[in-house]
């Protein structure tokens, strides 16, 4: 069998299946495996999150992603990190991330796949694929292969610096499986020229912060960049805004800023706005809000109409962003494989037996958080057992 995409979930496919006395070749266009799990978190690797479930996944088709998750969970992923003695730790929202570097989750990866018996042949391109009766004829960059079953763990094409193509969407499609809107998601988001020029001076400030989008809500830290918003919580909401839409953002959450600038105002009306905005946020940010239109001057000089207003401004911030800064930045594909053509159980295309699609290439995109490794390894894992 071969495994196209020497990644997070086509290694985890190649070393089950090799685990289990199959002939394997994974095939790579990098120069070396797993470079998105080399890059990841900081270069930490948020290999997983403590609370993994299928909720911190959105696709078409919520359900698909229980049968993975359960078969091969966070906790099987941890006890392995553990054997190999990586040390980790907890940063925050139960996202796990190596001590040292994530280095070694490819170290580990590598080692298994070796132990397992697969080979692993990179920087080697999949440029066709055709169907015949012994199974898959592949076309490589250099010469041809054949393969019994074939397993698409391409991924997705964010990042197309780094090799991303989409080249299993294409895949798919030739097969006659559907896929599904693809589009960057966990990315950045911009805002429009006059928007950004007013917020330009903001560049490097963070906040923590409530971001909604209907009633999705994400409680994480912001940013402001010189082309719009980033941060962890921006990242999140963009993989559920649509162009067009309104997002909003409660800059200083747990504090009722309306109350506490009348309190301010009640204790020294000569205190300037911005002042006692500063006592709450950023100090570049509480200028630029005391800046806007109507806010001007000392406390006193305000009505709680204006205190209000300046409230809101802060906690009730409500804009639309201008777009994304697409693949460039995006850290997954949100869409990809119409899961209603894959079996859950085995991640194999209901109707072209041998042809599995495993990893991000599949619709199923996790949150921020260390969610999209875990559906690499689950629906890795559950190919590799029956591939
Ligand atoms: C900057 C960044 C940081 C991230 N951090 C995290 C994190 O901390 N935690 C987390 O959970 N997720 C993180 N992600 C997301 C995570 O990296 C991906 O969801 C995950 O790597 C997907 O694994 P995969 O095996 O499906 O695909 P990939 O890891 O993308 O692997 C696909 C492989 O297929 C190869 N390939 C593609 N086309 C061909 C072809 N035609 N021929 C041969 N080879 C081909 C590619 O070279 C690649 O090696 C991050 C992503 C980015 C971009």
């Amino acid at each position: 069998m071969v495994v196209i995409g020497a990644g997070a979930a086509g290694l985890m496919c190649a070393i089950e299946a090799g685990k289990r006395g199959r002939s394997v070749l994974v095939l790579d266009h990098a120069r070396a495996p797993g470079e998105k799990i080399r890059i990841s978190g900081g270069g930490r690797c948020n290999f997983t999150n403590l609370h993994a479930a299928p909720r911190n996944f959105l696709s078409a088709n919520p359900g698909f992603c229980i049968s993975a998750l359960r078969r091969y969970t966070q906790a099987d992923f941890v006890a392995r990190v553990e054997r190999q003695g990586i040390a980790y730790h907890e940063k925050t929202l139960g996202q796990l991330f190596c001590d040292g570097s994530s280095r070694q989750i490819v170290e580990m990866l590598v080692d298994d796949l070796q132990a397992a018996g697969a080979r692993l042949r990179l920087s080697t391109s999949v440029t066709a694929v055709a169907k015949n009766d012994a199974g898959f004829a592949l076309t490589l960059s250099e010469g041809r292969v054949q393969a019994g079953a074939l397993v698409v763990a391409c991924g997705g094409k964010s990042i197309p610096k780094m090799g991303a193509t989409g080249f299993g969407y294409e895949l798919a499609t030739q097969f006659g499986l559907r896929v599904t809107e693809t589009r960057p998601a966990l990315v950045p988001l911009t805002l429009e020229p006059t928007m950004l020029a007013r917020l330009a001076p903001l560049a490097g400030v963070a906040v923590d912060a409530v971001v909604s989008h209907r009633k999705t809500r994400f409680a994480e830290a912001m940013l402001f960049t010189h082309r719009g918003l980033s941060g962890p919580a921006i990242l999140q909401i963009s993989s559920f805004w649509r162009e067009g839409e309104e997002i909003g953002l409660d800059m200083l959450p747990g504090t009722d800023l309306f109350e506490a600038l009348r309190s301010a105002r009640a204790e020294n009306g000569r205190q300037a706005l911005h002042t006692a905005l500063s006592a709450h946020l950023p100090k570049r940010l509480a200028q630029a809000i005391a800046e806007q239109d109507g806010a001007r001057g000392n406390l006193a000089d305000l009505s709680d109409k204006a205190l209000r207003r300046v409230a809101d401004a802060v906690k009730a911030w409500r804009f639309k962003p201008s777009g994304s800064e697409g693949y460039r930045t995006a850290e997954v594909t949100l869409g990809g494989v119409d899961t209603r053509d894959l079996d859950s159980r085995t991640m194999e295309a209901v109707a072209v037996p041998g042809l599995y699609f495993v990893g991000e290439v599949v619709d199923v995109t996790g949150w921020l958080g260390g969610y999209n490794f875990q559906w690499a390894w689950s629906s890795g894992w559950t190919a590799g057992q029956v591939v």
